[in-house]
């Protein structure tokens, strides 16, 4: 393991990507944590029946998860950035990860031909 040469326009350029997806989820995070508050019954529940607020609350539910992942993966990779160390290098076969890939979800871990492994299990 090691690092990738990235020229300063890349490295920077991934450094704002990974912050402002982090400032997005945040934002998100806390809105489905207030959605995901007990509502009292007699509550501006509406028109959603009990069984349409409870699918909801379990669809909310998995995408705060789904999304506190991706926060934990995103600053990780921030942190392999900012130290330079293992950023952009696949865990699994240690080859480097495009750059291409790398501007699309910043917080790969793993490259192209790995993660369709890894996706196929
Ligand atoms: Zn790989």
């Amino acid at each position: 393991m090691g690092f990738i040469m990235l020229d300063e326009t890349d490295k920077n350029q991934l450094e704002q990507l990974l912050k402002h997806e982090l400032k997005e989820l945040t934002l998100s995070i806390y809105e489905l944590k207030r959605l995901l508050e007990p509502v009292s019954p007699d509550n501006a529940i509406g028109r959603l029946s009990r069984m349409d607020a409870l699918e909801m609350q379990s669809v909310n539910t998995t995408k705060l998860q789904n999304q506190q992942n991706r926060v934990n993966q995103l600053q990780k990779a921030l942190l392999r950035l900012e130290k330079n160390y293992d950023f952009g290098l696949c865990f699994e076969c240690g080859e480097t990860i495009s750059l291409e890939r790398l501007k699309l979800k910043p917080e790969s871990e793993y490259c192209v031909s790995c993660q369709q492994i890894l996706d196929a299990r």
